[in-house]
């Protein structure tokens, strides 16, 4: 029988690498949190429909990426390829508008898309999204613009480029839709497959084929800007003026486009040269026809989703592996020492330490090798001479100090120990910074 092994585009993240993801996430977390978004967790998998009014048939993801199957009480199910979607359908399910106000939401997991795998483009991948309803100020569209910058720069990604556009009102795009349709039917021979195909049926699209043929020709199409109503330059302006004031540093891509009615003003991207082909690490805008379109309010909305693979791509190229948080490594050997070091570790755990207590049955000479290893703060050594006194010796491994301690001790040490090992750079310091 042959090994089984993980799909093509699937990944196992490994607990070295869950060390980079919980620290980006913290990261996130504390970021949104400080903006006043809140998380919002909705199913992987919804009805097909959602997606397909949500997100459009004629995009790529509807057309040919989802991953779409009939359940067995015969209805049309689909892994989310993206989230906007479902947080839209929450916040109509649950009246989310009857709070209020404008709604901050974030939310953060995967999706999944049946895409050719490579580097930064998985079948099942993640993404950071935050989504603001309930406002049409361009306010609002700066302040997800800049909490996304913000995230990215507390990484420690400072190398990435902003580009951002608006692509109007549906309006708007219907005069600039036909100007986009004459000038690439004068070139229709000349352009890849998809494009041809788009020509009819979204040619907005045409804009970000990734074919290089049909990327010149692209140059010289006519451009979106000159087809925005005042209302629609007006916003952009402000959007821009406000990201001026942020000091966030942008450039002006009138290539850059949604190509759904449901999309409104602002579309931006966030690049990074670091990356390849697959070089947009967040994307977003403004869609304040989408809640509408889903069957709630004529609500405005605003927002961004991030890809964490490619995130992650750029954070391991910049950080060196995130410490272990062990304070102690418990070694222990003998019939009456074993059984006290596994009292020992709750004990500790309990007081507030991280404790490793090894279950090897090792000699005490590779245990104490594994302890030098683990990255421990200090070593805590148990044989049953110390177990007969109810002692136990401790080593601090960053200096080699050593010391015996009668157990019953341990209480009245601990305020002391959470000193020194929070100085040391243990866990429990970490946990002080948190608080
Ligand atoms: P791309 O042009 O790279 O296919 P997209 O326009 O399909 O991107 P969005 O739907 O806007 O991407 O999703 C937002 C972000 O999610 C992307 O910028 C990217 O970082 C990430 N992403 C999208 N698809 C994948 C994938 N298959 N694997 C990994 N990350 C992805
Ligand atoms: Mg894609």
């Amino acid at each position: 029988m042959g090994m089984i092994q993980a799909l093509r585009g699937t990944r196992d993240i490994l607990p070295e690498e869950v060390a980079y993801w919980q620290w980006m996430e913290a990261i996130a977390r504390d970021r949104l949190n400080r903006a006043a978004f809140r998380e919002i967790r909705t199913p992987i998998f919804e009805q097909t429909d959602l997606f397909e009014r949500g997100i459009g048939e004629a995009t790529d993801v509807v057309g040919k990426e989802m991953y779409t199957f009939v359940d067995r009480g015969d209805r049309s199910i689909t892994l989310r390829p993206e989230n906007t979607a479902g947080v839209v359908r929450a916040y109509i399910e649950h009246s989310l508008f009857a709070q209020g106000g404008v709604q901050r939401l974030w939310y953060c997991g995967p999706m999944f898309r049946y895409e050719r795998p490579q580097a930064g483009r998985q079948r099942q991948f993640h993404q950071l999204g935050a989504e603001v309803f309930g406002s049409r100020d361009p306010r609002a569209d700066a302040e997800v613009i800049a909490v996304a910058i913000d995230l990215l720069q507390t990484l420690g990604l400072k190398t990435l480029r902003l580009s951002v556009n608006s692509v109007g009102t549906l309006s708007d795009r219907q005069h600039y839709r036909s100007a986009l349709v004459d000038y690439f039917t004068q070139y229709q021979d000349e352009l890849d497959a998809d494009s041809r195909d788009r020509l009819a049926r979204n040619p907005l699209r045409i804009l970000d084929s990734k074919d290089e043929r049909t990327q010149t020709i692209s140059q010289a199409a006519p451009s979106i800007l000159d087809y925005l109503a005042d209302d629609s330059k007006h916003h952009f302006e402000q959007v821009q003026q406000y990201l001026n004031d942020l000091g966030i540093v942008h450039t002006i891509d009138p290539r850059l486009v949604r190509g759904l009615d449901y999309y409104t003003h602002t579309a931006f991207e966030v690049i990074s040269d670091d990356l390849g082909a697959q070089s947009t690490v967040c994307g977003g805008g403004r869609y304040d026809g989408l809640v509408a379109q889903l069957g709630g309010q004529d609500t405005a909305a605003v927002g961004w989703a991030m890809g964490l693979e490619r995130l992650m791509i750029l954070l391991q190229g910049l950080h060196s592996t995130p410490a272990t948080d062990l304070d102690f490594y418990l070694v222990s050997k003998g019939d009456r020492a074993e059984p006290q070091a596994l009292k020992l570790a709750h004990q500790l755990r309990q007081l507030g330490f991280s404790v490793e207590l090894d279950l090897s049955g090792s000699a005490f000479g590779k245990q104490l090798k594994r302890a030098d290893r683990s990255g421990a703060i200090a070593c805590l050594v148990l044989g049953d001479a110390e177990a007969d006194q109810q002692q136990v010796n401790l080593k601090w491994l960053k200096t080699g100090t050593q010391e015996s301690i009668a157990q019953s001790d341990i209480p009245t040490l601990a305020d002391s120990w959470r000193q020194e090992v929070g100085r040391q750079g243990g866990r429990v310091k970490a946990e002080d910074e948190a608080r």
